[in-house]
């Protein structure tokens, strides 16, 4: 509670300006209500909307006094979850989205995130995935996946997600892939081609959500070798845009080809770092190579290639990107442009499908997109009060990490939700004044 407090002290302001199209007379639930309620669905990691009817359960529990407090509401009763679903149809998923766009803006303002930060830029990984999946089409936008005689409807999404300090991925923007953005594609394509064809369209929406919802924002975009061509470029090189991509003989091989010539001939290009792990790694360089894409647009990228050698094994690692690269940075563009992207194998979708937050779980059938919102907003509070010192603090007074005194982050939100459901939460967790005061660090220090 003093974690959001602390970061989002008007929280409940900006759920105040939610417009709710309810039919005023017939409303039982306040809109702030309802949507703590929702967000308590993936706070506490409940997997499925039916279990708040059982977990949050109003009866012989603290639950609705705490919701009530959170919330600035007087509510007699709990409502069911198809409350939730009913007015989250009501309200649409744009206002959960604007939601999650203003808890954004305050982290940037309260310059939470500036570690992150690389040559002026946030950077900020761009990875789809599929998550929803069904049997049977579902909606008009469904796409389809053929596998030999079965066919899948699914949904997929497109995320901006921006790397913070400490591991904290942030996501800013989102776009829903779905069948229009396969319009153009040959129908022999494969399944590769398809996934391809959609993402880069989608990114193309992306740039253009996040150029509206931070307009002042400078974005270094982090991606796989797929970015690697025209559109990617087109996107990496806009104002106040940077990109680092990976870079794969297989995508850009004339490319691959001219840095693998002329690496040997910048002999002067070359940092080497022994880490404090006893990892070997070499960093080379060539910059001003031309690239002209399927548009006949040239292009001028500098690669980056690095070598890593752990106990006489060694991986290759390549990227191209349009930041400044000198002995002095190829480092930090290589470490926290390129590979802090994998970052989001932890932190991003890979935690949410997988650590209670059920990702690919259809929460609902009709209002999708609004659930998904939910638990963006969810999961970014979840990382500020894991990564927060105060949890910290409190395992350091047991001589613990967070991870060992509570044994995973599941076990934190099974915890969140025992105090939530059996203990009257101090007032003092509430009160903005107090949570203002106190300190809440991202760093491990
Ligand atoms: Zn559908």
């Amino acid at each position: 509670m003093r974690t959001i407090r602390h970061f989002f002290p008007e929280i409940n302001a900006w759920m105040d300006e939610i417009r709710d199209p309810r039919f005023l007379p017939s409303i039982v639930y306040h809109k702030r209500f309802l949507v703590w309620w929702g967000l308590s669905l993936f706070l506490f990691k409940l997997g499925s909307r039916r279990q708040l009817d059982y977990e949050l359960d109003a009866q012989n529990t603290r639950v609705l006094d705490n919701l009530n407090r959170l919330a600035g509401t007087q509510q007699k009763t709990r409502p069911v979850n198809k409350t939730l679903n009913y007015f989250l149809g009501r309200i649409g998923a744009q206002q959960v989205a604007d939601l999650r766009t203003r808890l954004v803006r305050r982290l940037l303002r309260m310059r939470v995130l500036d570690a992150g930060r690389l040559q002026g830029h946030w950077v900020t990984a761009t990875d789809g995935t599929g998550y929803l999946l069904f049997r049977q089409r579902h909606c008009p936008y469904c796409l389809e996946r053929r596998y030999g005689e079965v066919t899948l409807y699914l949904h997929q999404v497109l995320e901006a997600k921006l790397l913070g300090p400490e591991g904290l991925v942030v996501s800013l923007g989102t776009v829903f892939i779905d069948q229009s953005d396969t319009a153009d594609t040959p129908a022999d394509a494969d399944a590769e081609r398809r996934k391809q064809d959609c993402e880069l369209k989608a990114f193309n929406r992306l740039d253009a959500q996040l150029r509206t919802t931070f307009p002042q924002l400078s974005i270094c975009y982090s991606g796989d070798s797929l970015f690697g061509c025209g559109r990617g470029l087109a996107m990496g090189n806009g104002p106040r845009r940077a990109f680092v991509y990976v870079l794969k003989p297989g995508r850009l091989p004339t490319l691959w080809q001219e840095f693998q010539t002329l690496l040997p001939l910048c002999a002067g290009q070359r940092r080497e770092l022994v880490t404090s792990k006893g990892v070997r790694q070499v960093y080379r360089w060539v910059d001003n190579l031309s690239y002209t894409d399927s548009d006949k647009r040239p292009w001028s990228v500098t690669a980056i290639q690095c070598e890593e050698t752990v106990d006489g094994q060694t991986t290759t690692w390549a990227w191209i990107t349009n930041l400044k690269v000198n002995a002095e940075t190829v480092i930090s563009v290589a470490t926290k442009g390129g590979r802090h992207r994998w970052h989001i194998e932890n932190q991003g979708f890979n935690t949410q499908k997988n650590s209670g937050l059920n990702l690919e779980h259809a929460y609902s059938h009709r209002c999708w997109q609004a659930f998904y919102y939910l638990l963006q907003i969810a999961h970014l509070i979840l990382q500020l009060v894991e990564k927060g010192n105060l949890l910290r603090q409190l395992a350091q007074e047991l001589d613990k990490t967070p991870a060992q005194l509570f044994g995973s982050l599941k076990n934190i939100a099974r915890r969140l939700l025992e105090s939530f459901r059996f203990v009257r939460i101090q007032d003092e967790a509430y009160d903005p004044v107090a949570a203002a005061q106190i300190q809440i660090r991202l760093d491990s220090g």
